[in-house]
């Protein structure tokens, strides 16, 4: 699996669920899991909540 973003490669642990969030530690792009079949995860980018109050 890889990210979304810079391709690099996520690590997802096998015992990851549904909802967890997984962080690339290559640019630290938030992905969610969105579906778990077997072995087989399908990720969506996950909704950070905060991040645009404005710096
Ligand atoms: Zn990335």
């Amino acid at each position: 699996m890889n990210c979304k973003e810079c391709d690099a490669t996520l690590n997802i642990p096998d015992d990851a669920s549904v909802g967890e969030i997984i962080s690339c530690p290559d640019c630290g792009a938030d992905f969610e899991i969105a579906k778990k079949i077997g072995s087989t995860v399908e990720l969506k980018q996950a909704e950070t909540v905060g991040e645009d109050w404005g710096e």
